[in-house]
């Protein structure tokens, strides 16, 4: 059952599952990276999740991955708190504060969908990476020595693969979690997000590339994306009582739009999804030789873009460990170390951050709303502030405190 002495099988080529099997690579173990979806339509996805945080860049530079995502991108150094009801700046935060801390001082807006195709050209480049494009797993069995997985191939034909260890990268669906009966709690918001991506540039208006804005009736985010043409995405909480062709009928995304903006034509409309927001964590990461990673293990709002980022660090972390551990350099209670490590960032910062982002921008009771406005502009004007809130923003102090994890 063990197949090569030191081979993974890892299901899922999300931006988690490409750069996992990147970074074992890197470290001289074989992998089968198993994904449903075909080249052709590979790139046929929603583009989903795209600021990149300084945290993140250090680790996609580490396997070649940061220089082909630059030239697609937006560096942005900055971002906003604004006022909706007042029209006005609360905070504007600089990632220049972050220069003695990270090699990248700014986050990279760049989504998803360009990631992968990216790192997907590299894997496939990669001697020791069996891509299988068009291969969907269906269950796993484990022993001692190793696993098994199976799948149904290319050519739509059952097959087994064999590896020492699987990981399911496989997204929130994972089907390895519910083999191996892991729990995913949490629970789920009842309003679903409406992003509208928009061809018009809000910089006229003074918003910088991320802005957060908050409004006791109508939250949103905007942020702004490259093209050609370059595109803003603003993300709105929408009615859970009114359904998905009400909600997206042009009309209706005019009316919010100009709500927004108030502007005396129609925006250029260039896509949009609606799309329902979870809170879980995985209550075990690991069971055996079967272990969990990115949304996976954990799904949270995207305010604040931690999703992606923080599934990507489970991916390195992850890497290191197996590595170490299928070169005989270490024993499995590394991976205990790795659950230890990575649910409790889950839990402790990627889900009471997004919860609190979240809270922040729809808070309705005035006085704590002035409050938290007034913190943000305190913690913006003094450079020391400024830091450590970048620091737990930009993901830096996560992966910091991770290491102190024993
Ligand atoms: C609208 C939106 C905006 C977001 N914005 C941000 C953001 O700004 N920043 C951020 O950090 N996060 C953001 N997120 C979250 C982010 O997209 C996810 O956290 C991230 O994509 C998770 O990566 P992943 O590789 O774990 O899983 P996924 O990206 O879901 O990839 C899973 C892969 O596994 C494949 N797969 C699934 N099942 C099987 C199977 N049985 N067999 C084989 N293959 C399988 C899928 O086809 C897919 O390719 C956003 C999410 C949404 C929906």
């Amino acid at each position: 059952m063990a197949g090569p002495p030191n081979s993974v099988i890892v299901v899922g080529a999300g931006p988690v599952g490409l750069c996992l099997a990147l970074a074992l690579a890197q470290r001289e173990v074989t992998v089968t990276l198993v994904e449903q979806l075909s080249d052709e339509n590979f790139l046929d996805q929603v583009p989903r999740a795209g600021s990149n945080h300084p945290a993140t860049l250090e680790l996609f530079d580490q396997i070649g991955l940061y220089d082909k995502l630059e030239p697609r991108g937006i560096v942005a150094p900055k971002f906003h708190y604004w006022d909706r009801q007042e029209g006005k700046l609360i905070a504007e935060f600089d990632h220049a504060l972050l220069k003695d801390d990270t090699r990248f001082p700014f986050v990279l807006q760049c989504e998803r969908i360009k990631i992968i195709e990216e790192a997907l050209k590299l894997a496939k480049a990669h001697p020791l990476i069996d891509v299988r494009m068009a291969t969907t797993l269906n269950s796993i069995e484990q022993n001692t020595d190793g696993v098994r997985a199976h799948v149904t191939n290319a050519d739509d034909e059952a097959e087994v693969l064999a590896g020492r260890y699987i990981v399911s990268a496989e997204g929130a669906r994972s089907i390895v979690r519910k083999d191996i009966g892991v729990e995913f709690e949490g629970f789920t918001y009842p309003e679903r997000t409406l992003n509208i991506e928009v061809a018009y540039d809000f910089r006229q208006h003074g918003y910088t590339e991320r802005n957060y804005i908050s409004d006791p009736v109508e939250y949103s985010n905007l942020f702004h994306w490259k093209g050609p043409p370059d595109r803003w995405r603003i993300h709105f909480p929408t009615d859970p009582n009114e359904d998905e062709t009400a909600l997206t009928r042009p009309e209706a995304m005019q009316a919010r739009l100009k709500r927004f903006l108030p502007l005396d034509r129609d925006f250029d409309i260039k896509g949009c999804n609606l799309y329902a927001v979870h809170q879980r964590v995985a209550k075990q990461f690991r069971a055996g030789r079967a272990i969990l990673a990115g949304d996976a293990a954990h799904v949270n709002s995207p305010i604040g873009g931690m999703g992606l980022n923080s599934g990507v660090h489970d991916a390195f972390n992850l890497a290191d460990k197996l590595a170490r551990i299928l070169h005989n350099q270490a024993d499995e209670q590394e991976l205990d170390r790795y659950e230890r490590q990575r649910r409790y960032i889950a839990v402790k910062h990627t889900q009471a951050q997004t919860i609190r982002n979240k809270r922040l921008l729809e808070e309705r009771d005035p006085t704590v709303r002035q409050r938290n406005h007034d913190e943000l502009r305190r913690s913006a004007e003094n450079p020391e502030l400024a830091r450590k809130f970048l620091l737990r923003t930009s993901l830096i102090e996560s992966l910091r405190e991770a290491e102190q994890i024993p």
